[in-house]
């Protein structure tokens, strides 16, 4: 091996002896309730298809009609090439469906932050960020060169401290949360937030990647489930998630928006969504307007599932939305957990530090509309099994 990246072997091996090295598994199927994995049926409690469209016939169908129509890339940035009509009827009926002036989208949720948090607050600001945020928030405020101030999950009077200590010390400030904490399940007290960040000269902006689809009237997520329209200036939010494609979004006030257009990085030096996902994610909106069934059949879903879990006596942690934690303490036992759900034909990940905080480590259940109620019981039967069987209940 060449001297010059014997570093990295010796690193790797390091991330394998600590058990932290990422093995991937192989699907050979599309997502749904059940998959393929390394070639054994499985049932799929892992992925963030909360409304089961990815796998949608109308989703495909559109993605097929408009690559007919189209063709399949979008073969420059938009603001050198020109944008394509179907990418601004994406944002027009995103911003309608989220009841916003505005949208504009990105090619994934994480670079809808990277473009939007520097194009905010620049290296004399100061950003307010939930300690608990997502890495694209984190990384994006990173690049923005400001101040970045953390405040503790969700405490909404220690947001005020920080926000009144640093007052009238930066130009701008931006205070940034998730709309739904993706390990955990909560939701942030946005309501709450709106109140305390409404008494400073502060933007507010909440990332609902976790939230869209899933929570407020059919799916529209964390402003509408918090009646809080016109309220919350910027809200990122991802397509790749419960609208079962890819691509990310800003919605809100249309000033934000054209400023983003005139200055989001990843708006004008990467390429837009290809053609296939951009259809695909006009049938989601279809899919979602027409009918709240989806997102009704998800809410079933989880409430029927986490019931039946605290039943037989697992920790199901403080979630309120489909995400389902189930604590089990030490990483090693996750692991052996999610093993041998895998060995009853479920496939659930073990998350330990750090992903989340040491002593913490737990299984997440990923609950999806896609799920029928037999799947659901033989899951739960499974983590019955499992869980006598390594003594985590009785
Ligand atoms: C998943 C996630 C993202 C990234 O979305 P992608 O579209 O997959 O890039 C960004 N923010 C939060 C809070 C997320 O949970």
């Amino acid at each position: 091996m060449a001297k010059r990246i014997e570093w990295i072997e010796r690193e790797l091996q390091n991330l394998k002896d600590a058990g932290l090295y990422n093995r991937i598994r192989t699907l050979s199927s599309p997502q749904g309730a059940w998959l393929i994995v390394d070639g054994r049926r499985a049932l799929n409690f892992c992925s963030n298809n909360y409304l089961g469209l990815a796998n949608h016939p109308r989703l495909r169908q559109a993605a097929q009609e408009a690559a007919q129509r189209y063709g399949i890339g979008p073969a420059a940035v938009r603001s050198i090439a020109g944008t394509m009509d179907l990418h601004l009827e994406l944002e027009r009926r995103m911003a309608a469906f989220k009841g916003v002036e505005a949208a504009i989208t990105f090619q994934s949720g994480f670079t809808a932050n990277l473009a939007t948090i520097p194009a905010l607050v620049g290296k004399d600001d100061v950003i307010i960020s939930d300690e608990l945020n997502h890495a694209s928030i984190i990384d994006g405020s990173r690049l923005s060169g400001a101040q970045i101030i953390r405040y503790a999950h969700c405490d909404t009077s220690d947001l005020q401290r920080v926000l009144s200590e640093n007052r009238g010390k930066f130009p701008r400030t931006l205070v940034i949360t998730d709309g739904v904490f993706s390990m955990d399940g909560d939701i942030a007290p946005l309501d709450k937030i709106y109140e305390v960040v409404q008494n400073y000269e502060a933007v507010l902006m909440v990332d609902d990647a976790h939230g869209e689809g899933v929570i407020g009237r059919g799916g529209r997520g964390i402003v509408d489930h918090f009646d809080l329209h016109g309220k919350v200036d910027v809200e990122v939010g991802t397509m790749s998630k419960a609208f079962g494609v890819v691509g990310g979004v800003v919605a809100g006030n249309a000033m934000v928006v054209e400023w983003l257009r005139q200055r989001g990085r990843p708006f004008l030096f990467s390429s837009a969504m290809t053609v296939p996902d951009t259809a695909a994610c006009l049938a989601a909106i279809d899919v979602l307007e027409e009918s709240t069934e989806l997102v009704d059949r998800l809410w079933e879903n989880a409430r029927y599932f986490k019931a039946e879990m605290r039943t037989m006596g697992f920790d199901t942690g403080k979630s309120v939305t489909p995400i389902t934690p189930v604590m089990l303490g030490e990483a090693p036992l996750a692991q052996q957990f999610s093993r041998e759900l895998f060995e009853q034909g479920v496939f659930a990940m073990a998350l330990g530090f750090p992903t989340v905080p040491r002593g913490k480590a737990r299984i997440r259940v990923m609950i999806s509309a896609s799920h029928e109620k037999s799947d659901l019981d033989q899951g739960l039967e499974a983590f019955r099994k499992v869980g006598k069987s390594l003594g985590v209940i009785s």
